[in-house]
């Protein structure tokens, strides 16, 4: 069978390499001129060095992320450590702490004041099993207080990095779906990962390579605005061409941005890592050894902040953290705009499933019902979903 997949995302990407295994022929059509969409890396000319258009990070318990990268042959090209171990660093008191989980599933770390959160209990963790009965309609807020340790220093970055938004407004049905995938199932699942290149040179480029090195096609600059009739098709695009390309299909409609700026600076050797941090706008700083780079989620809150601004701001937290010198090196400040959907209860409810109402025509992307917020997990697992269910139809 000859398949269509519209949109080279990491969605499209993933639904492709599953129907090229399967024996199909398959076309990607892609609008731009390269791969990757929201998750990629390109040369930028004002800072002289190759960047991400947004840190990523990956958990080991993203089993499709995995199965994927060893599909193209990139399991290799991850980076992280060895145990499930999360750095933070406090703006407001200079408090540095490490966040260390024990590998099996019973949480025994919750018991050692040396790797739990400071300033928390073990019967603080219990309230964690609150989220289990999360109700559709219940924001995280709801379920637990807003103040104290747990939350501050673990809940709220947690929860602000995985859905993309604030948990005041964000579903605890989906931040309970993150945690039973990774935090519940204890630190083997937990491992922080990261790309030790770029993004494109581990899940885009490999993909590509796969895909033609199988038979696939691959078509860029390839602006689809309408479906060929009867063609089996996968709709990969973002939610609001996917609407426009199915007439009458339901979709999220709101979005949330996320900020991320790269200073071109080496890092003392040794020096190079992640750190949470919480009590300033930075919130994760990802050192590489060339580019000392941050990301802030959930980032609409400071859409009235000039660049500028933003950029004075968070390299004066930097150079508080980690005793840097106060002259701002170059820079890049990349602000997307519609990043993820907004993981709210009623955002929730407009996530379409897989199939539509026309057997030829499946969706994928980070927006549709996978469970997942959107992640790179989620837009593989959408997409893996899609090929099957183009291959099975009811
Ligand atoms: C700054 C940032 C940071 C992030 N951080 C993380 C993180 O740390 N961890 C994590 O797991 N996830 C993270 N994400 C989310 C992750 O990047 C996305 O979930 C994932 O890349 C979405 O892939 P997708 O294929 O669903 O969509 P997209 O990447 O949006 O792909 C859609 C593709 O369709 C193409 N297209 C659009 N219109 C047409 C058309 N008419 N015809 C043909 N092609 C078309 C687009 O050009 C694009 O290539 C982050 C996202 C951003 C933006």
């Amino acid at each position: 069978m000859s398949v269509h997949v519209i949109g080279a995302g990491l969605a499209g990407l993933a639904a492709a390499c599953q129907l090229t295994e399967l024996g199909h022929h398959v076309v990607v059509r892609e609008a731009a001129p390269h791969a990757g969409g929201r998750a990629r890396s390109y040369f930028d000319k004002q800072i002289g060095c190759r960047i991400d258009n947004g840190n990523h990070m990956l958990m080991s318990g993203n089993i499709s992320a995995l199965s994927y990268l060893h599909r193209i042959g990139a399991r290799r090209s991850l980076l992280g450590p060895a145990e499930a171990t999360f750095p933070f660093r406090s703006i407001k008191t200079g408090e540095a702490w490490t966040l260390r989980l024990n590998q099996g599933s019973f949480p025994w770390w919750i018991f050692s004041r040396a790797r739990r959160v400071p300033g928390t209990q073990p019967h603080n963790y219990r309230t964690l099993l609150r989220f289990k009965r999360a109700k559709p309609e219940h924001t995280i807020t709801d379920l637990i207080s807003t103040s104290g340790a747990l939350y501050n220093k673990l809940l709220k970055p947690l929860a602000i990095s995985a859905l993309n938004t604030m948990p005041e407004e964000a579903s605890a049905s989906a931040l309970q779906y993150v945690l039973s995938e990774t935090l519940e199932r204890g630190g083997y699942a937990t491992l922080p990962r990261w790309a030790r290149i770029g993004l494109s040179e581990t899940f885009i480029d490999p993909a590509i390579d796969w895909l033609r090195a199988h038979g696939a096609e691959i078509r860029f600059g390839e602006r689809v605005t309408e479906l060929a009739p009867g063609q089996a098709t996968v709709v990969a695009t973002p939610p609001w061409i996917a609407a426009e390309l199915i007439p009458g299909l339901t979709v999220p409609t709101q979005f949330e941005s996320i900020c991320n700026i790269h200073f071109k600076y080496e890092m003392p050797p040794g020096e190079t890592g992640f750190w949470g941090v919480v009590g300033g706008i930075t919130e994760w700083v990802f050192a590489r050894p060339e580019v000392i780079s941050i990301t802030i989620s959930a980032a609409n809150r400071y859409l009235d902040i000039s660049h500028e601004d933003m950029v004075r701001r968070v390299w004066a937290e930097l150079v508080k953290l980690f005793e840097l010198p106060a002259a701002i090196p170059p820079h890049r400040l990349l602000w997307e705009r519609r990043a993820t959907f907004r993981t709210t209860p009623a955002q929730l409810k407009l996530r379409p499933n897989t199939r539509t109402s026309n057997p030829n025509v499946v969706l994928a992307g980070d927006w549709t019902d996978t469970g997942l917020p959107a992640t790179i997990e989620g837009a593989i697992r959408s997409g893996n979903a899609a090929a099957m269910a183009l291959m099975n139809p009811t």
